[in-house]
């Protein structure tokens, strides 16, 4: 359906990498975290603690929490905020575009290219009184078109 840019999903190496250069630790915590991540792509912290559970860790929903907030203040990873109760992260710091099931609150990366350098352009052309832009987010909105296609 979607080309998928897994270029922009960091390796366990490319991982530990960009952790050294923000100057963070590699710890176990830390790596167990994103080898969650690089299966989930899109996750919050429970959806974490279920995938590390799943493969036998044990790691508190709250360090969980806290790594991934770390992470995203850090630009190792970004937030995703959901119209669903969840905040979700992404494990790619890099900027990318989204399809987003409502339905079913969840993403997935897409590639449409050039979008977000297009967005970036017409609206960097704009003011808005009394605002200034900090980000540009390209989310395209869906809902599954057949019933069962549920997750
Ligand atoms: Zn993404």
């Amino acid at each position: 359906m979607s080309m998928k840019a897994p270029n922009i999903i960091p390796t366990a190496d490319e991982f530990r990498t960009i952790l050294r250069r923000r100057g963070l630790k590699a710890t176990r915590q830390r790596l167990l975290v994103h080898e969650a991540m690089m299966e989930l792509e899109h996750a919050s912290a429970e959806m974490v603690k279920a995938k590390l559970e799943e493969k036998g860790h044990k790691v508190t929903s709250s360090s969980i929490y806290n790594i991934l907030s770390q992470l995203a203040d850090s630009r190792v990873y970004s937030r995703r905020p959901s119209m669903g109760s969840k905040m979700y992260f992404d494990v790619s710091g890099v900027k990318h575009a989204h399809l987003y099931d409502r339905e079913n609150d969840t993403f997935q990366n897409v590639d449409v290219p050039g979008i977000s350098e297009w967005a970036t352009t017409q609206i960097k052309r704009r003011r808005f009184r009394g605002f200034s832009v900090e980000d540009i987010e390209i989310e395209i909105i869906v809902h599954p078109t057949k019933k069962g296609n549920k997750k």
